[in-house]
């Protein structure tokens, strides 16, 4: 390659990132100088936050520090190796046992994050000839997913049963596989999982379930969104994060003792990593014990999400999403008002991020309001009368 050449191509890059700056799009990254938590220091400033996925406020809890320090102790720091040759360790071996029976299925397998887990699952079940079938709003990881298996991508419009149940009538594909978050990310509301069941029934179909959201948080005890629907079927691979709720790190997929095995032989985003270190996997039974023991977390989740519901009296457009998770989206509209609540909320020491499209649909940008455990009902009380004056601004 030529000098010209090259720079032709820097040439490009630097011209597309000046389009993104000049529309306002130019994604940044805020550096962090605190732990995650409900309040959070951001260029020598405090602000209180509402922006992370710690929902129980488990991140920097002292026990799971306490877990993460003696594992680094007991295990040393690296894994060394991928599962698949050394690297797979007694206590992931306890943790993969303990998550299968929490959310009531047969078995469970790690994996590093959740985006590797959903890749390593569609790949692994499914190829040319079958056919996944996405929510429109599914998380980005399942749709990546479903292009590298090669299958047949069928999207259906958000939560449209009838458009899905038509696809899968019409469908000659040889393997059928739904996916869905459980809980939408970016809307926080619950997919019908008992109906998408159904429908596995009736066209032999598999569910693929992404509880990112859901795990820890709804349910018995956290056990999840089947828990929450008191579901048990045969049909459905679970996922779920552990960076989130959990508040640790990784991701484990549970599923009939078939289903896992087969993601231990083909899953490449399985086989061809390094295994999580063993100390993640130490502080992750401490995490597990805190979700299913601490009731408390979520009744104050629980709490909070009904004081920002009946507390919010908006005046204008703005709309609170019907949403009973901690995902309180409050829909703005245009770009550029998202922008600037998010901006008042930051110039008042609040930190709640705008979501645009294409992240979300064109004209639904919003304020993507994440609660947890960590917050008080004071924390809650100073982002209402935040939003308040900023509405009154408008
Ligand atoms: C966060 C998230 C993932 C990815 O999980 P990571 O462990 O962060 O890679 C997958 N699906 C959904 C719905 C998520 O919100």
């Amino acid at each position: 390659m030529n000098l010209a050449e090259s720079s032709k191509l820097y040439q490009e890059l630097a011209e597309h990132l000046r389009g993104l700056k000049a529309q306002g799009l130019l994604r940044e990254r805020r550096i962090l100088e605190s732990p995650q938590g409900a309040h959070v220091r951001v260029d020598s400033k405090d602000y209180l936050a509402f922006c992370s996925n710690d929902y129980l406020g488990l991140a920097n809890h002292p026990k799971l520090i306490k877990a993460a320090s003696d594992g680094a102790l007991q295990y040393g720091v690296g894994s060394g190796a991928s599962h698949l040759l050394t690297g797979h360790i007694a206590v992931h071996h306890e943790l993969e046992e303990r998550l299968a029976r929490f959310v009531g299925l047969p078995r469970a397998l790690l994996f590093s994050t959740g985006y590797m887990a959903n890749i390593g699952v569609v790949t692994a079940l499914t190829s040319r000839q079958d056919a996944v079938f996405a929510d429109r709003l599914n998380h980005a990881s399942l749709n990546d997913a479903a292009l590298l298996s090669r299958a047949k991508l069928q999207r259906y419009p958000h939560l449209d049963l009838d458009a899905l149940k038509k696809l899968l009538a019409n469908s000659r594909a040889r393997r059928k596989l739904i996916t869905t978050d459980a809980v939408f990310s970016m809307d926080g509301d619950i997919a019908p999982v008992p109906e998408l069941a159904a429908l596995c029934e009736r066209f032999d179909a598999w569910l693929l379930l992404d509880d990112a959201h859901g795990f820890g948080v709804l349910g018995k005890q956290g056990r999840g969104t089947l828990s929450h629907f008191d579901i048990a079927s045969p049909r459905t691979i679970y996922m779920a994060t552990l960076g989130k709720a959990a508040g640790v790190f990784g991701a484990f997929v549970a599923g009939a003792p078939e289903i896992v095995e087969t993601l231990i032989q083909r899953s490449r985003s399985y086989i061809y990593t390094t295994a999580t270190p063993a100390l993640l996997a130490h502080t992750l039974l401490a995490s597990l014990e805190l979700v299913r023991q601490e009731d408390r977390r979520r009744e104050r989740l629980a709490q909070l999400i009904g004081h920002l519901k009946k507390n919010l009296h908006l005046i204008s457009s703005w709309k609170l999403l019907p949403s009973v998770t901690p995902i309180q989206p409050l829909i703005i509209g245009g770009n550029d008002a998202a922008v600037m609540v998010s901006e008042g909320l930051r110039n008042r020491g609040i930190l709640a991020p705008a979501i645009r499209p294409p992240t979300v649909p064109q004209g639904s940008a919003r304020l993507r309001i994440s609660l947890s455990a960590a917050h008080s009902v004071e924390d809650v009380q100073r982002l209402l009368d935040a939003l308040h004056e900023l509405e009154r601004k408008a």
